[in-house]
């Protein structure tokens, strides 16, 4: 079967059409490269078309569309603090965009889409752990954009029955994660940092936590969805089920490289939540889904993997 995974050029993208390759399957990938990479093309073996276009664009969407069963849908303004900064992009793309393959989708009679949603959907209540029974309340223009998806999302499964899925990652981390940018994930940075002889960055007090889930358990959670014959729209909570503290983790990549335990703090930043966990109970009844790789262990295996000069 030939699957679109769009943003496949991005880290979690890739992973996706990786896992689709090693197991037989063909790809094709929608990506303008805004934030993907090259390199994370580069290591796709196999049946792959490479579509270099815009989400928002639909020409490129319908060429991207022609011949596949389904659609994992990853492209996006990914960061918060790139939505802030341009809030109308963000939207174009993360809610115009992912309507308008949904559209295309359904009329091109495909019938399976899964979708990248995200934790930034719960907001900062203080209530934890995170359930998908809680009222959403995004406090960034990407939070709003990516809830947005989410109910074009089950729309589309109520409305057209496509088989639909919105996954609410929440800190996905791996290997070939972008440590550049002013926006990048807070584990390659801190491996980057700590690589480079430097102390890593904490904004705030380092007492805000996450819940880190390994890039093979989001992985495993997408093929999950796009196989399931019951699905119908659900926002689903994908992660670990536990939570570090961002000093922890840096703690943890310090001792894990073998460097002095010493971390840099600047102030918080805007639109960051305090603490989040999830309630994974919904993935597991729906989707089978459990954790393959513990923090601990995804943490290792970044850090062997950069150690030995993965992009
Ligand atoms: P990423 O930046 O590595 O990947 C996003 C990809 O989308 C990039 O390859 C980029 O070039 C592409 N893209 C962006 N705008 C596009 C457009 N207009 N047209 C075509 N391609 C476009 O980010 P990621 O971490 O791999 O995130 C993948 C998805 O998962 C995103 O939808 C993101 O919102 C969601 N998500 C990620 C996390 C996380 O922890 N990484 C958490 C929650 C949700």
């Amino acid at each position: 079967m030939r699957y679109l995974v769009t943003g496949g050029a991005g880290f979690i993208g890739s992973a996706i059409a990786e896992a689709l390759l090693a197991r037989g399957d063909a790809v094709t990938v929608l990506d303008n490269l805004s934030s993907g990479r090259e390199s994370n093309l580069e290591r796709l073996k196999g049946d792959v078309v490479f579509e270099r276009g815009d989400v928002r664009d639909a020409k490129a969407r319908a060429k991207a569309l022609t011949g596949v069963a389904g659609v994992f849908h990853e492209a996006a303004v990914a960061s918060v603090g790139a939505s802030i900064a341009d809030p109308i992009t963000c939207d174009d793309v993360n809610t115009r965009g992912t309507l308008a393959l949904l559209e295309d989708a359904r009329a091109a009679g495909i019938k399976r889409f899964v979708f990248a949603a995200s934790a930034a959907a719960y907001g900062d209540g203080p209530t934890l752990p995170k359930v998908e029974t809680m009222a959403p309340a995004p406090l960034s223009p990407y939070a709003a954009s990516k809830l947005a998806g989410e109910h074009y999302v089950r729309s589309y499964a109520h409305l057209h029955g496509m088989r639909t899925a919105s996954l609410r990652y929440f800190n996905v981390f791996g290997v070939h994660q972008d440590p550049n940018g002013e926006y990048a994930a807070v584990v390659p940075k801190f491996v980057d940092a700590l690589l480079a002889g430097k102390a890593p960055t904490v904004f705030g007090d380092g007492e805000q936590t996450r819940d880190f889930c390994h890039i093979e358990n989001v992985v495993d959670a997408n093929l999950r969805a796009m196989n399931s014959d019951t699905v119908h729209g659900e926002s689903i909570n994908i992660a670990n089920g536990e939570s570090i503290t961002i000093r922890e983790l840096a703690e943890t990549l310090c001792r894990l490289l073998g460097r002095e335990v010493r971390v840099h703090f600047r102030d918080a930043r805007a639109g960051d939540i305090r603490h989040s966990r999830a309630n994974i109970d919904l993935a597991q009844q729906l989707l089978g889904y459990r954790p393959l790789v513990s923090v601990a262990d995804g943490l290792a295996r970044v850090a062997d993997a950069l150690r030995q000069g993965a992009p």
